[in-house]
């Protein structure tokens, strides 16, 4: 039991002076000094005392996007030989850094078996450091399709039901499709549909049941519409998005977790640093279009959650927050920048407990130097995390 104390909260309800105190990995009281204490009064034992004067306590970031068995390699097919010893070995230093660079929850959107799976029990059972982990199993992809390596292939709404319902009984959280092609898969055309509207269909209908969030990849306005369409709830990347296509995303409430750290990763870095010609070319071609992808989601009101794609060449776990000043790069403000990163991100990823500052919450909680609804660089180098009330920096 803690109060952070004389600093101030920032989250989507604004920035205000307030104490925080924490109980068993839960925040039991917010506000004025007084109040805090009455409510602490009521409990066993002494609360510690953090001394936060100065700082401002927001909550720690959600990222709707990453994929634990990768390192931020140049080529990603190197992976492909690697033993799933080494790849847990990997997810585990992964999610170390994620943790300490302020990131308290992280969906895992396609590893290879149950690998992410697992790597959400080792956090939660204390085995590991890190986020919570939400994640997909395996990403249903159509025989030959993006992601082919890893992913589990399916043809027909038949099969793809199938593959989605493995997925489920593995314990998945979200399920993940590719609804086009992909930059990092040799021969797939980015923006080509891939999985057909009636697989897409099939797969959203799977998760219907339980209430199972979907996401599907998808770069082309086809696809997009396509998973938009099937009642798809995130569509990961967008990079094509026309305005239609944001108009019917902002009227059925869809998600867009844009990934700009992902191209970033592979255009600033380029062939030079070892990305395949292949990847550097689809990046680059694909980062004018990224461009107006925002502009229509902005003009249309589409709501955005933010996501990284960590774990692609160049994106690195523990710079996630640097999605945070690209999204306000590409026009968000920093207040909507923090809202991606927490309700929003909470909001798709099905979660009521955390990326608020408030009683009843997890104390998954970040300390900082400035006011994240200010200034988006308040997120980088926190000052102190604290996961599920645990100080893990
Ligand atoms: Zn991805």
């Amino acid at each position: 039991m803690y109060v952070l104390r004389g600093g101030r909260v920032a989250d989507a309800a604004g920035t205000r002076e307030a104490d925080v105190a924490v109980a068993h990995g839960e925040i039991v009281a917010v506000g004025e000094p007084e109040a805090v204490d009455e409510a602490l009064a009521a409990r066993d034992g002494k609360p510690a005392e953090v001394d936060v004067g100065g700082q401002v306590v927001a909550p720690g970031l959600i990222d709707a996007h990453v994929h634990v068995m990768m390192d931020g390699r140049p080529d990603v097919s190197t992976a492909v030989s690697e033993s799933d010893y080494a790849a847990s070995y990997r997810a585990a230093s992964n999610l170390e850094a994620a943790v300490s660079a302020g990131v308290t929850t992280v969906r895992d959107l396609g590893s290879r078996g149950t690998l992410a799976l697992d790597a959400g029990e080792a956090v939660a059972s204390g085995e590991i450091d890190g986020p919570r982990v939400l994640a997909c199993g395996r990403n249903v992809i159509m025989t030959g399709g993006h992601g082919n390596w890893f992913g589990r292939e399916a043809d027909s709404p038949a099969e793809v039901r199938k593959a989605a319902r493995e997925q489920l009984k593995a314990g998945a959280d979200v399920l993940k499709c590719m609804a086009t092609g992909g930059v990092l898969t040799e021969g797939a055309v980015t923006g080509a549909p891939e999985l057909t509207p009636e697989e897409l269909a099939a797969f959203t209908d799977a998760a219907a049941p339980t209430d199972t969030p979907t996401a599907a990849h998808a770069h082309g306005e086809e696809g997009i519409k396509n998973a938009v369409e099937a009642g798809i709830s995130s569509v990961e990347h967008g990079t094509f998005m026309d305005r239609e296509a944001a108009e019917m995303m902002a009227e059925r409430g869809t998600y867009w977790v844009p990934t700009a750290s992902a191209l970033r990763g592979i255009v600033d870095n380029g062939v030079e640093a070892g990305i395949p010609e292949d990847a550097v070319a689809k990046a680059e071609d694909a980062a004018d279009r990224f461009d107006d992808a925002w502009d229509h989601a902005l003009e249309a009101g589409v709501s955005i959650a933010m996501g990284t794609d960590a774990g692609t060449p160049f994106n690195f776990f523990e710079e996630i927050p640097q999605e945070m000043a690209h999204m306000v790069d590409y026009g968000l403000s920093p207040e909507r920048a923090l809202e991606a990163a927490t309700v929003n991100a909470a909001d798709l990823l099905g979660l009521d407990d955390v990326g608020r500052v408030e009683e009843g919450y997890r104390a998954d909680l970040v300390v900082l130097d400035a006011d994240p609804n200010e200034d988006v660089a308040a997120w980088q180098n926190p000052e102190a995390v604290f996961a599920r009330g645990e100080r893990v920096e």
